[in-house]
Parts: C-alpha cells; structure tokens; sequence
C-alpha cells in the first residue's frame, strides 16, 4: 500500500507549492505542452488532470471502503445527466479552491480565467436532468454508495443563439478537446442486441425455453466520471456508456469481402449514443431513442449482475444488496430485461423472478402531462425487442389476472390498466409497466404525489395502495449557493458558521439576524454586487445596458406553454401601456430577463422566444421608458448561465398553471439565493410557501382545483378577453403587428392558442391575479428594508430544499439503505 501511496502525484492539496509543481508536470506530460509555448486552454487541460489526480485517489478509498463495508449500492438509472461545469465545484468540494488559486497565481494566470475553457457536460434537457446530477452530489457527500448511470452522448443539449429574434440551435460538440474528467474503460465492455428473433424449444428437463438469436449487436463501452462529495464526502462513480461495433458483426461483412459496408455498418452501430434527444416534457417516439434507452440499460444491468454475481451464488439476495432507482420511464425497460436475465439466462421460476424484480426496482414519476407519458408501438418493440415484448406480455397476463381477482367486474378498469393500450394501433404504457415492476412509485412534490394518485395513476393507486410516496425535489447547496454564490456564502459563514454548506436546516439560525440591521444591509449590499456582476456579464456579452438598480424579475427554465412565459409577457406588455400612459407618474424600474431554450420542434415555444425578443426590441427602444423598463432574453440558457443569473435574482417567476409543474427546482434555487417568489400554488412552490410564510411570498391565481371547477363549468377564454380592457389591449398589439410591424401576422398562432383554441393553459384566467399581485411586488421593493426581511427569511427557511433531504427521504423510504457502521 505505502508503495501505491508513493506513486501519488499531489500527496498534499494544500501545499501551494506541490500544486505548482504538479501543474508544469501534466502539461508537459499529459498534454505534452512546453510551458514557454502554451495557450490558457492548455493549462485547463493540466489544471483538470491534476484535480482529476486528487479526485481519484479519493475515489479508490471510496469503493475500498464500499466494499469493506458489503454496503447495499444504489444504482442511478438516468437518460440525462445535467452536471455543468466541474473544475470550480470539484476544487471546492474538497476544500482546495484557493490553494489553487494561488498555484496558478504563481505561473501567472488566473483561475477565474483559466475556468472559462471547461465545456459544459450539458447531458440533459432541463429539471429532470439536473435532478440527477444534484442527487449525485448528494450520495457522494452523505457517503452513500450511489452509483449513476447514463449515456455518454457525442452531442449533449444544443446550444442556442439568437438570430433576428428567433432561436437557432447550434450542435453541441462538448468532446471536441476531450473530456478531462473521465476514465475510458475498453475493457467494461458489454454486448447489447437488438432485433433478431425468439426460438422456443424444451430443455433437458422437458420445460419450455427461450433463445433470442441472430440479433444484431452492439458493444456499450463504459467511461467513469469521478464525482466529488463535499468535504470528507465519498468520491462516487457516473457510469456513461458509449456505443462501438462490434467485432462479430463487422466480421460478417468483412468475410463477405464488403470492407466499405463494414466499415459503415460500425459507423451505424455508433451513432446510437451520438446525440441526446432535446425534447423536454414531450415524447417523440423515434426508434433510435427506444434504442438508446435498451442500449444504456442493458449494458448498466449487466454491470450491476456482474458485481453482484462476485460474491453470491444465486439471486435470493439482490433486493437487499442493490436498488435500482428509475428517473422516469425511459430506463423502465429494465424491468423486463432483469426479468429476461432471470428467467431466460438463470433459469429461475417467473415467480420468483418477478418478486425479486419488484422488490429492486422504483420509479420516480416526473410529469402528469399525456404528452409527456412514454408508450412505444407494439410493432416497434417487436421487431427491436421481440422477447421483451412476450416477456411484457407475460407480466400483463399475470398482472391483469391478479385485479380480474381482486376487483371483479369490471372490464373498464382492465382496459384502462393493461400494459398494452389497445386503441388506436397498439402500444406499450411504459409508465405502466414500471408501476407494476416497482416496489415504489413517488412523484417529486407534494401535490404532484396527490394529483398523480387522483388523475393519471387513480387506478394503480386503488390497486397498490402502499406503492405510492412522495419525496419533494431538492437542490445540492454547494453548487447552488457555496459555488454560485460566494458573497452570499461568505456572509452566512460569517454569521452562523460554516456546517450550513452539507446541513442546510442549520440556515435557520440566520432568521433572527433579521432585526439586525447592520446584517441587512450587508445582505443588501452582496445582492447589489451580484446584480452589478450580472449587469456587467450582459453587457460584455449582449452590449445591453441594464440599471443594477432596478428590481431583477426573473425566469429562466425551458420554453415550454405550460410554464407560460407568455404570461409573463402579456404582463410587460402592460407594465409598458401604463408607463406610456402615465409618463410621470412614480414607477419602480425594472429589468425582466428571461432565458429558455426551446425543442427545436416545438414551434410555438419558438415563436414565444420570438416574442420575447420583439417586445424587448420594442420596449428597449422607446426612449420614453428609458430607465424604467428593460427585457433581456439572455440567450444559451444552462448549468453556467444559471449560476451566474441566480445570485442576482430578487423576483423569481414561477408561474405555471397549477397542476402542470411537477416540482420545479429553479424555484428552490433562487429562493436559496435570496430571491422572492412570485407564483402559483403548484409544484414545488406550496411548500416553499409552507417554509417561508404566506407574507414572504408572492402567491396569485387558480388553484389546481378550481381550475378543474372552471373546465368543467366550461372555460371560455373570450370572456376574459372582452372582460379586461388592458388584457385585451395587450393581446390586440400582439395579433395587429405592433410588435412585429415586418409581419404584423407573425404572432396569430400564439394568440389563437389563447382565444379560439381554448388557452389549454389558463393563461387569461390568471391573468388581472398576476398583474395584481406584481403591482404588490412593486409596493414591496419601494421599502427596501422590508424586501430585505422577507429575502433572508427566504434563505433562513430554504432548508429543507437540500437535495440532502430528498436523498435521505429516497434512502429510508425507498432504497433501505444507511451508512452502515
Ligand atoms: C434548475 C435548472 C432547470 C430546471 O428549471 P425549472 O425552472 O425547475 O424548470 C433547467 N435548466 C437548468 C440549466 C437548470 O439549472
């Protein structure tokens, strides 16, 4: 072992001088650079290679001590990662950002600088991928042996510019320069087939059996990305796996004597992990994302059995050593591939087989929209996945059977809970299948754990009482608020210590330094820095010119109708009629920024960035407003964007229609940072109500039940309309062109989804609420003190949105597991 310990290349991080060392040392021999001749991208490249060194020592006595303790493992199963950025959070994590700082300091350069070079690993869409990346933070730092898996996608989330107003998407090559992080592991390499077809025939002892033969293969090779808890957190592993060709099957071609067609068969094989699929709370049901999600599944499942298998003998105790969480239904089919390992490979009796699935899998639901809920045609699945289809057959039969038995008579109920939707051509309900093969099922907020047990899951919820929890997002607070925001964190460190950054309940020793009014005015001051930061940042980046005085309204996530971005808008537009109207009369001067990107097939959602851009070209320019009213659309919303907007937000706009948002967690994080809310009862926010106090938030609008009144009474959007001269006054400029005068049509379609096409999302019912209550935020932010108050109590009860708590919650509730001694 002192052997190994010998061969360390840094064996003391907080030796300045070791550090500098180590640095010229990967440049010349990792990157293999002259330090007379190289380019700041190349001393990233040593600076990455030296921290990954740290990293990795960290991360073999993690799994050591795994190992010694025979802990029962979690197993992370996600489409998307959405990590961001990792140099600043890894030197930060382990508590050796300013030694750092120095060391480069010493060969002159500055880390801040230096940071800018790191492409972002944008494997993820939005909320759901995000999630995941905060939820590996957390297990690495409660040294919890939890283990992601994902793919490793050529091309991650599209980057987005603007032009002319309008989004156009860029590709996202992320792995140009490489990925300094990772380890590539040609020797984890599993097969993964597809198609081909089933034989069944007797074996020996007379009893049925299967074989999936002549499928064509691929090969998932495995790359780790170490990933630092905070403190003397764990270093955990994030499994992704990329798509190569297989051998064998290059080989038919090649025997054949077609070099070229083997060739291009390899380069067919490997675009199955080339590119993440950007579409956010819709499902396209594209054959190579049904094959992307058997491809990363088989391959992680494999994996898993294969360390299991290490020491056990059968299977009788893989519920107890390894749970494997499902973040949505895109790696469901998990369930009937164990079923397949099982049965199939392992001869064990369904039976049994099925009780043993059950009790490894759950599933988190993240979504009630129909839009969203995967299914896949049945001939689809036939032909990519004929046996998993017979086995999803088999588990239907049973599974029917069962409620036939235990709630008789009732056909209705068999045909709305069958694995197999009949109507309209067949296709698998996945989210039905990873119900049925789950031992629990939670949604991530607390009225969406309700409405998906009265709305979309009712049945299921009668039929598995005890499968359904809740456990409410969360976010990690060291990338949220130590790294993004370090005035903030200084501060609260100087106030109550520094055990807030891995215990975050602890931020509510901060509450009574509301009456201390030197304390407010510190807090003032820090947002004040930040907003100037921020102005600074959109003026080198946009060449806009923004007040860091005026009050920072914000709403960043993606383009999506439901979160209603339009709403927001159609409030501007307003804002913009009074100020025009009333030229002298007192204002409260604002700066609304929004940023989003859209799918790129979502065409309304790209025509509200559009309009966001119009507006803001209209109100920018009117010199009439001039230091009272700006619109931003910050483009390439992301993990980087969001940690330099989030600091500065004092308005956090979270405005969905209730019952849409399953949690939201950019609410939790701009609450963290000192923000107000202004939203509606859904998602997440009602407990963010429920922790800060009705006074401290900003709540307007229907609720989710009364909404559900309205529609069954019969909403009529034009009643509103007609009912609101303001309402209709900004939505006649938006459909006459004022904003568009080159195309004064451009917008029809967005005010058609509102008026004749019956506003799915309740935009005109809430609208007088939210324009009522911003004219409340606006009586508040002219009595800074009070702002201020409310803003630390915001911070002082953001406890309980640590994604700490949520891992926690999932380890007791769900997975069993603990530290063990
Ligand atoms: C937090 C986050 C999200 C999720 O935002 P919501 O407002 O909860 O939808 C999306 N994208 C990025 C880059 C984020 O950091």
């Amino acid at each position: 072992m002192t052997a190994f310990r010998d061969a360390y290349g840094v064996t003391n991080p907080k030796d300045v001088q070791e550090l500098e060392r180590a640095l010229v040392n990967r440049l010349i021999y990792s990157i293999g650079k002259d330090p007379v001749d190289t380019q700041p991208r190349d001393w990233f490249y040593a600076l990455a290679h030296v921290v990954r060194d740290l990293l990795t020592v960290k991360w073999m006595e993690s799994m050591r001590n795994y190992y010694l303790q025979d802990a029962k493992r979690v197993y992370y199963l996600s489409m998307e990662f959405l990590i961001g950025r990792t140099l600043d959070h890894a030197l930060l994590n382990m508590g050796c950002y300013d030694e750092f700082k120095q060391a480069l300091e010493d060969v002159g350069l500055r880390l801040e600088e230096i940071a800018e070079y790191e492409e972002e690993a944008a494997l993820g869409n939005g909320g759901l991928g995000r999630l995941a990346a905060c939820f590996l933070d957390s297990l690495a730092t409660l040294r919890l042996p939890g283990f992601g898996y994902g793919i490793r996608y050529d091309y991650g989330m599209f980057s987005q510019s603007i032009q002319g107003g309008w989004q156009i998407e860029h590709p996202d090559n992320w792995l140009r320069y490489g990925n300094p992080w990772e380890f590539a592991r040609p020797d984890v390499l599993y097969r993964v087939q597809f198609c081909g077809r089933v034989v069944e025939r007797r074996d020996g002892d007379g009893r049925v059996r299967y074989d999936w033969v002549d499928t064509e293969d691929v090969m998932a090779m495995a790359y780790d990305i170490p990933i630092p808890g905070f403190g003397d957190g764990s270093v955990n592993n994030l499994r992704l796996w990329a798509a190569k060709a297989s051998r064998d099957f290059d080989l038919r071609y090649f025997n054949e004597g077609n070099y070229i067609k083997a060739v291009e068969q390899k380069t067919q094989s490997e675009n199955l992990s080339k590119v993440l699929y950007p579409d956010d709370t819709t499902q396209m049901g594209r054959e190579l994302r049904l094959r992307q999600e058997y491809f990363f599944v088989r391959a992680s499942l494999q994996d898993i059995l294969y360390h299991f298998s290490a020491d056990h003998e059968d299977f009788d105790a893989l519920p107890e050593e390894v749970a494997i969480q499902l973040n949505d239904t895109h790696p469901c089919i998990a369930i009937p591939e164990l079923l397949r390992i099982l049965v199939d490979e392992h001869d064990l009796p369904w039976e049994k087989a099925f009780d043993l699935t059950v009790r490894t899998f759950a599933y988190t639901n993240h979504t009630l929209l129909p839009e969203a809920l995967e299914t896949w045609p049945v001939w689809l699945f036939e032909r990519l996945l004929p046996r998993h289809l017979q086995i999803i057959y088999e588990i239907n039969r049973r599974f029917l059977d069962d409620v036939a038995r235990r709630l008789p008579g009732d056909p209705e109920l068999i045909r709305r809970v069958s694995l197999i939707d009949e109507g309209d051509g067949k296709r698998v309900r996945m989210a039905h299948l990873a119900i049925v093969g789950s031992h629990k099922v939670n949604g991530v907020a607390k009225l969406h754990s309700e409405l998906m047990k009265s709305t979309i899951f009712r049945d299921f919820a009668r039929i598995f009482p005890d499968r359904f929890i809740n456990i409410t997002n969360g976010i990690t607070p060291r990338r949220w608020l130590y790294q993004a925001n370090r005035p903030l964190a200084a501060l609260i460190t100087e106030a109550i210590g520094p055990g807030w950054v891995a215990d975050l309940e602890r931020l509510s020793e901060l509450a009574p330094l509301t009456e201390d009014g030197e304390f407010r005015r510190r807090f003032r001051a820090v947002k004040r820095a930040n907003k100037e930061r921020l102005a600074n940042l959109l003026r080198a980046r946009l060449n806009i010119d923004v007040d860091p005085d005026s009050l920072f309204d914000v709403q960043i996530k993606r383009i999506h109708e439901y979160k209603r971005q339009l709403l927001n808008i159609l409030q501007v537009i307003t804002r913009y009629n009074r100020l025009r109207d009333h030229p002298s009369a007192p204002c409260v001067p604002r700066t609304v920024i929004l940023g989003g990107k859209a799918a790129p097939g979502y065409r309304m959602a790209k025509l509200i960035i559009k309009l966001i851009n119009d507006v803001a070209a209209v109100v920018n320019g009117d010199p009439q407003l001039a230091g009272r009213l700006k619109v931003v659309f910050v483009p390439d919303y992301n993990v980087s964007r969001a940690m330099e907007l989030i600091p500065a937000v004092e308005l956090s706009e979270q405005i969905s229609t209730a019952g849409t948002e399953a949690s939201g967690t950019s609410n939790m994080k701009m609450t963290l940072n000192g923000a107000l809310t202004i939203g509606t009862l859904d998602g997440a926010n009602i407990e963010i109500r429920e922790q800060v106090g009705e006074d401290n938030i900003f709540i307007f609008g229907l609720t989710a039940d009364q909404l559900d009144d309205l529609r069954r009474r019969g909403y009529r959007p034009w009643d509103y309309y007609h009912g609101n001269t303001e309402l209709k006054r900004a939505l006649d400029m938006i459909a006459s062109g004022y904003f568009s005068p080159d195309q004064p049509d451009r917008f029809k379609p967005l005010v058609d989804s509102l008026l004749a096409g019956g506003d799915r999302y309740a935009v005109l019912a809430d609208y007088a609420a939210y324009v009522e209550c911003q004219d409340a935020v606006d009586r508040l932010y002219g009595d800074p003190d009070a702002w201020t108050r409310k803003a630390i109590l915001n911070v002082a009860r953001a406890g309980r949105f640590s994604s700490d708590r949520s891992i926690r919650e999932y380890a007791e509730l769900v997975w069993n597991i603990g530290p063990r001694p």
